[in-house]
């Protein structure tokens, strides 16, 4: 049975058990354990066009399978997650590997001793790698910030190798920063590796969806009890009441289809949305993707070349090397980091994490917080960035919680 798709306008909302905004893995792992496991009628309400959020690939005029959303890569250590999402897709074996262009130089990143080797030279590379690793020990993955503040004026070399030809400018694109303005916690994530694996992720788990992530949310969304409305924005469906007058006054129910609605509602879309932006737009960055096809076998040496010291766009992506299709030509992505200024016609794709915005989103927050049986769930619902593996983790627990019935205390 394929995904039954239906119009909100025929929808009976008496018959529904559990209403889901968003059919990304936040809202589409929620909605098929309420069905599975309880037996619930669910409705996923979502205003793209299809069904996956930003895991969405398609094959393109080309016929090269693409991503839309930018360039998804599945890993994790969590068994719960992949083993849940192993049920809905066969897996190839893919191991991400990414390398920065230097001018045309191709080097390893994460920054690890074989990028050392290029950097450095082999000789200087081997006395730099035998004090890092007395140090830091083998196999350590230390921060760009923790070499920083090392005294040997060989290790800050490192340090400022890396922070100039692997971080700074990458960064300056990503979040359009000048180097002053730029949070000292996004250089203390930079890894520099102390090992000679160039995979990018050292997960357990890794790989891609045999047949794509959209075969892979049709597989999970492909159950009697569910259905989902495309095209459909959950303001404009939602009807919202508030326990007083106040712009801080907190949100007494939700109605749908003129009644008010008493069972779990999951929602996966940004809050101020909801909201309309009643106290402003919370900041994000988007970006734009340009596509090319070429007639030859591959284009890229890898899967994701970065352009830490030229270009203005952040990345290019091969997209044959993560899906594993061969074929005689290729397409390639060109990533571009936007200001998301226009929510009508881009996408926000990155929080902009610091207090005054966190401040910001909580008012949005504090309003949903007196709804018992409404659920903010994923990466733009909580306004923070979360891998595909986190957030299949907290559907599942938000699932479980919904099913023990401690949904209302959630
Ligand atoms: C460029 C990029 C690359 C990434 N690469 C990786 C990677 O390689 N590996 C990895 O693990 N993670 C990656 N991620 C993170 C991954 O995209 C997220 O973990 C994932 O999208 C979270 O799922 P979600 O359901 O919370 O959000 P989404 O996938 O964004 O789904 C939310 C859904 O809700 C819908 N929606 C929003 N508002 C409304 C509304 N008002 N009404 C109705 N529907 C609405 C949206 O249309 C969307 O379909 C990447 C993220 C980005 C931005």
């Amino acid at each position: 049975m394929p995904v039954n798709y239906a119009d909100y306008r025929d929808i009976d909302i008496d018959a529904m058990d559990a209403v889901v905004v968003g059919s990304g893995f936040a809202g589409s792992v929620v909605a098929q354990q309420l069905a599975e496991r309880r037996d619930m009628k669910v409705l996923i309400i979502e205003k793209r066009p299809h069904i996956g959020g930003n895991m969405y690939d398609e094959h393109d005029e080309a016929g090269i399978l693409v991503h839309r959303y930018g360039p998804h890569i599945f890993h994790t250590n969590n068994q719960r997650a992949f083993h849940y999402l192993r049920q809905f897709s066969g897996w190839l074996g893919y191991q991400h590997h990414v390398l920065a262009d230097l001018h045309g130089e191709y080097m390893p990143v994460p920054f690890n001793l074989n990028s050392m080797d290029m950097a450095f030279g082999p000789e200087k590379a081997e006395r730099l790698a035998a004090k890092m690793i007395e140090r830091f020990g083998e196999g350590a993955r230390v921060t760009l910030s923790e070499l920083r503040a090392e005294e040997d004026p060989e290790l800050s070399e490192v340090a400022d190798f890396v922070y100039d030809n692997v971080f700074l400018y990458y960064t300056q694109k990503q979040w359009g920063q000048t180097p002053d303005e730029i949070d000292p916690s996004v250089t203390a994530r930079v890894p520099v590796l102390l090992s000679r694996d160039n995979r990018y992720f050292q997960d357990t788990y890794q790989g891609m969806p045999d047949k794509g992530y959209t075969a892979l949310f049709e597989a999970m969304l492909d159950h009697p009890n569910i259905t989902v409305c495309l095209n459909t924005e959950a303001e404009s469906v939602f009807d919202l009441e508030f326990s007083g007058d106040e712009e801080d006054a907190p949100l007494s129910a939700i109605k749908l289809h003129g009644k008010e609605f008493t069972g779990p509602i999951v929602y996966t879309g940004p809050l101020d949305e909801l909201f309309l932006a009643r106290f402003g737009r919370l900041p994000y960055r988007s970006l734009d993707f340009v596509y090319e096809t070429y007639d030859v076998e591959h284009k890229l040496p890898c899967g994701t070349v970065n352009y830490t010291v030229s270009e203005d766009y952040t990345r290019i992506t091969e997209f044959k090397y993560l899906t594993g299709q061969s074929a005689p030509n290729t397409t390639i992505m060109k990533e571009y980091s936007r200001a998301y200024e226009d929510p009508d016609a881009q996408i926000p794709y990155y929080a902009i994490l610091s207090d005054e915005n966190r401040a910001h989103y909580e008012r949005y927050r504090a309003l949903t917080d007196s709804l018992p049986n409404f659920h903010p769930l994923g990466r733009l619902a909580e306004y923070r960035y979360y891998n595909m593996d986190w957030i299949v983790a907290l559907a599942l627990e938000l699932a479980d919680r919904i099913i023990e019935g401690e949904g209302a205390a959630a």
